[in-house]
């Protein structure tokens, strides 16, 4: 090879664009056993019963077998070097949320978990950005919390997409998401408690029907209850591509427009400009979905993000995106771009 070639192969590497995954979830390889610590409840606790391998257990009840890429940090960042990413927002399995607990209870597991994301980012600031988790059933606590987490340098919030059957515009919520935006902490929406879940527990139902039905719950219950209205600058993500929102989004608008009596009530204006405003993930396994997520939201808030490591997640990392025909400005916010502005992060962070 003469020293040309060398020389392309050096600036393509150095090129190479950078990809922050925004959506990956990642858990304590040891906690404490919950259970037994507050005396009540199936909160989770791990069950090492192989190498690299743990059973997640609710109560006495086996909820998942996970792997090793669920806690080890470093394999993960091997993991996903294979796919040219560098960068992985992480936060916790939503099953861990406890919003059912008592208030100090999930105020201890969400602190612990929220340490354990604090150190993981401090000792690995190229490849990993924190999101926390906060009890959202105590509006003090939670406050509180973020505050606390802020500090030790996570850059925003996951929440349930309902906590406890109610809905995100509930007026006790409120104060929570202002905080976040005082503070300029990221919220991601994600999908938990499936609505209907009892009810449906053949053919995996609530995580192929529930979820999405979940995420569009959440997206109206913010848009109808006036929240962006009220708080114009927080930035909120809505994992699953929003889920059924932006597919169903002719059917709400038009809701709004021939039942104003029932939709319109405590926001007068029209769903549809609320596109664009928030970011979704790219997480559809579909590539003429993702053109019309693109087309609706604008590829300034829709972003990589892959649900790592489960198995209903995009594995391969946004691979079918490079697969698309897009423009490298598309990509570019795909990408990195939209991720770092619903971040409030620069792409200096993660580049020597
Ligand atoms: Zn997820």
């Amino acid at each position: 090879m003469n020293r040309l070639q060398i020389t392309d192969i050096a600036e393509l590497d150095h090129f190479k664009m950078l990809k922050i995954d925004s959506h990956t979830h990642i858990i304590p390889k040891k906690m404490p056993n919950w259970s037994e610590k507050f005396g009540y409840g199936d909160f989770i606790y791990l069950q090492h019963h192989k190498k690299g391998f743990a059973k997640m257990m609710r109560g006495n009840q086996f909820f998942r077998e996970i792997h090793e890429n669920a806690w080890n940090p470093e394999l993960r960042i091997n993991e996903y070097a294979k796919f040219d990413t560098q960068v992985q927002v992480v936060c916790t399995i939503p099953v861990m949320f406890s919003y059912w607990a008592k208030p100090l209870d999930c105020l201890s597991l969400s602190q612990f978990l929220n340490d354990h994301i604090g150190k993981l980012v401090k000792k690995f600031p190229k490849n990993y950005i924190g999101l926390g988790s906060v009890p959202m059933q105590d509006t003090e606590l939670a406050v509180k919390e973020l505050e606390r987490l802020k500090k030790i340098g996570l850059k925003g919030i996951q929440v349930g997409s309902n906590i406890n059957d109610e809905n995100l515009n509930e007026e006790r919520f409120f104060p929570i998401f202002q905080t976040c935006e005082k503070l300029g902490l990221a919220v991601l929406v994600h999908p938990w408690n499936m609505m209907g879940e009892k009810k449906m527990q053949r053919y995996w139902l609530p995580w192929l029907v529930g979820m999405p039905a979940e995420t569009s719950r959440a997206i109206c219950s913010l848009i109808f209850g006036g929240i962006f209205e009220k708080l114009p600058k927080l930035r909120v993500m809505f994992a699953h591509a929003g889920g059924s929102f932006l597919p169903t989004i002719g059917r709400i608008k038009h809701g709004f427009d021939c039942r104003p009596d029932l939709v319109a009530i405590d926001n007068a204006i029209d769903p549809r400009k609320y596109l664009g405003k928030f970011w979704v993930d790219s997480v559809t396994h579909d590539e003429l979905m993702l053109e019309y997520v693109l087309k609706l939201q604008g590829s300034n808030r829709v972003m990589l993000g892959s649900d790592y490591p489960f198995p209903l997640g995009d594995l391969e990392i946004g691979r079918f995106i490079e697969e698309m025909d897009l423009t490298e400005k598309t990509k570019a916010d795909i990408f990195h771009l939209s991720a770092l502005e619903w971040l409030n992060m620069n792409k200096e962070n993660f580049i020597d």
